[in-house]
C-alpha cells in the first residue's frame, strides 16, 4: 500500500516536498488555504524569483541550531536546487551568484513546480486550510476547512508570518503548538529599520553606498556594505535588511540598539584625514560651506550634515568654526541612528525564529509527535537575502518529503 501523505501549505516548501515525496512513492495531497498555491513565490526577487545562491554556506543563515542547518544544506545544496530545476525543463541564469529562471519571472518557478506537481499525482486541494492535527492509533487525522482524513504521514510547511497576506500567517506554529513544540521567539527578518530621529525626513528617499554597523547596547552585532535608502523614518536597503533581525532580537530583548553609516567606506582613513586637512588647509574663505563641501555625497545628504554639524550651508567658509567644518567631514565617515524598531511582518521578507531544530529529528521528523514532519520557514531557519530562503525551502522541503515518504537516502 502507498503511503498516504497530507502537506499543509502549497509554498516553496510544501511544493517541494510534495514532489519529492510523490517521487519517492507517496501518495500526496497538498492543502492549501489560497485559491492557488505558491502565492508567496510569485513576489520573490521583484517578480523575478531569486531562487538560489552560488555562493551558498551556512555562514548566510541563522538559527539556535546552526549545525542542523548546515546539515540539511549539505543534503540538499545549490547544485541539487539546480539540477532539480534544470531536470524539470527550467532555465536558469546567475547574476553576481544569484540564481534566477533564465525568464526572470516568479511565475516560471511556480509553474514548473505545478507541472511537477501534477506529473507526479500529486492532489492539490486549494481553499482548503489546515485547522487541527489529532493524532490517531493508525496515523494522523488532518481537520481542514472541507472535511478530514487520515494520512500516515503529515508535513507541515505553512511558512511563518512574512507577508501574511501571501496566506503565511503564523497558523502554522499554533498546529505545531498544538504537538506539543515550543518555539523560539518569531520576529520580522529582512525589513526596514526604524529609527528616532526627526531629521530623516531631510533626507528621505536618498539611496547611498555606506558601510553600515550595528550596535547592540554598545558592543558591535552585524556590519553590511551596500546601498543604503533612508525613508521617512527610518532606514532601509538590502545592507539594513540582512542585519534586521539581529536588531528585532535586541530589541525583543529591550536592548538599546544603534546603525552607525559610513558614506565613504572606500577611502583608507589615514588618506581621508589627510584629504580632509589639506582641503580645509587650502579653502577659499568666500566660498559658501555647501560649495566647499559640494561634490563629496549626495546633495541632499551633505546639507543635513552640514546643518548636523551646526553650519549653515549659505554661510561664508572663511567664518565658519573650522571645529565644525572638521565635524561635517567626520560625520561623513560616522553618523549614528537610534534604532527604535522594525517595520512589521507586512513589510518583512522572511521571518527569523519557529520551530526549533532541536525538536526535529534529521529528517525533519517532529520528535514530539512522530509521524510529523516539517520544512520551510516554519522551522527556526532564515538566511540572508541572496536566495537562501527560497533555497532552505527546497532543502527541507525535499528532505522532509523523502522522509515522510519513508527514503531515508537523502
Ligand atoms: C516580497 C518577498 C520577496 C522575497 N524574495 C525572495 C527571494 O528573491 N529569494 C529568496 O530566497 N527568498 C525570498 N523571499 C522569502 C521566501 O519567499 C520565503 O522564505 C519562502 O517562500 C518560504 O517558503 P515556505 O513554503 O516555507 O512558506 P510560504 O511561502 O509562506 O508558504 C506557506 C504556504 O502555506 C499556506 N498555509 C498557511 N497555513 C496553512 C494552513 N493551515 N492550511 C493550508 N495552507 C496553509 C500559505 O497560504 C502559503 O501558501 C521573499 C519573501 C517576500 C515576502
Amino acid at each position: 500500500m502507498k503511503r498516504r501523505i497530507a502537506i499543509a501549505g502549497g509554498g516553496a516548501a510544501g511544493m517541494m516536498a510534495a514532489v519529492a515525496a510523490a517521487r519517492a512513492g507517496a501518495e500526496v495531497t497538498l492543502y492549501e488555504r489560497n485559491d492557488r498555491v505558491g502565492k508567496k513565490l510569485l513576489s520573490t526577487g521583484n517578480g523575478k524569483c531569486n531562487f538560489s545562491n552560488m555562493d551558498m554556506s551556512s555562514a548566510f543563515y541563522f538559527s539556535r541550531d546552526m549545525n542542523a542547518v548546515e546539515h540539511i544544506l549539505e543534503r540538499f545544496d545549490n547544485q541539487a536546487a539546480l539540477s532539480f530545476f534544470h531536470g524539470a525543463g527550467m532555465l536558469t541564469k546567475e547574476k553576481r551568484g544569484c540564481l534566477y529562471p533564465a525568464a526572470e519571472q516568479a511565475s516560471v518557478v511556480l509553474d514548473v513546480l505545478r507541472l511537477q506537481m501534477q506529473k507526479e499525482g500529486v492532489t492539490v486541494r486549494t481553499d482548503d486550510k489546515v485547522l487541527r492535527l489529532r493524532p490517531r492509533e493508525q496515523g494522523i487525522e488532518v481537520v481542514s476547512e472541507r472535511g478530514s482524513a487520515l494520512y500516515h504521514r503529515v508535513i507541515l510547511a505553512c511558512g511563518g508570518k512574512a507577508a501574511p497576506k501571501t496566506g503565511s500567517d503564523g497558523n502554522g506554529y499554533a498546529l505545531a503548538q498544538s504537538l506539543g513544540h515550543t518555539l523560539v521567539p518569531v520576529v520580522p527578518a529582512l525589513v526596514q529599520l526604524k529609527c528616532g530621529e526627526g531629521w530623516l525626513k531631510a533626507v528621505s528617499g536618498v539611496r547611498t553606498e555606506a558601510k553600515i554597523r550595528l550596535y547592540v547596547d554598545g558592543r558591535p552585532a552585524a556590519e553590511e556594505r551596500g546601498e543604503l535608502q533612508f525613508t521617512d523614518s527610518g532606514i532601509s536597503g538590502i545592507v539594513v535588511f540582512q542585519m534586521s533581525r539581529q536588531a528585532a532580537y535586541a530589541l525583543l530583548g529591550k536592548k538599546q540598539v544603534e546603525a552607525r553609516m559610513d558614506f565613504l567606506p572606500e577611502f583608507e582613513e589615514g588618506a581621508y584625514q589627510k584629504w580632509g586637512r589639506e582641503r580645509l588647509a587650502d579653502r577659499d574663505g568666500s566660498q559658501s560651506v555647501e560649495a566647499f563641501f559640494t561634490g563629496m555625497l549626495n546633495k541632499k545628504l551633505m546639507l543635513l550634515l552640514i546643518r548636523l554639524a551646526g553650519l549653515k550651508p549659505t554661510e561664508p567658509c572663511g567664518r565658519a568654526d573650522e571645529k565644525k567644518l572638521r565635524k561635517v567631514l567626520s560625520l561623513c565617515r560616522d553618523l549614528g541612528v537610534s534604532v527604535t524598531g522594525c517595520h512589521s511582518f507586512e513589510n518583512a521578507q522572511a521571518c527569523a525564529g519557529g520551530v526549533p531544530l532541536s525538536q526535529v529529528s534529521e529528517n525533519l521528523e517532529s520528535l514530539k509527535q512522530p509521524g510529523v514532519y516539517f520544512a520551510g520557514e516554519i522551522l527556526d531557519a532564515d538566511g540572508k537575502c541572496g536566495g537562501y530562503n527560497l533555497q532552505w525551502a527546497w532543502a527541507s522541503g525535499y528532505i522532509a518529503g523523502r522522509s515522510a515518504a519513508g527514503k531515508k537516502d537523502t
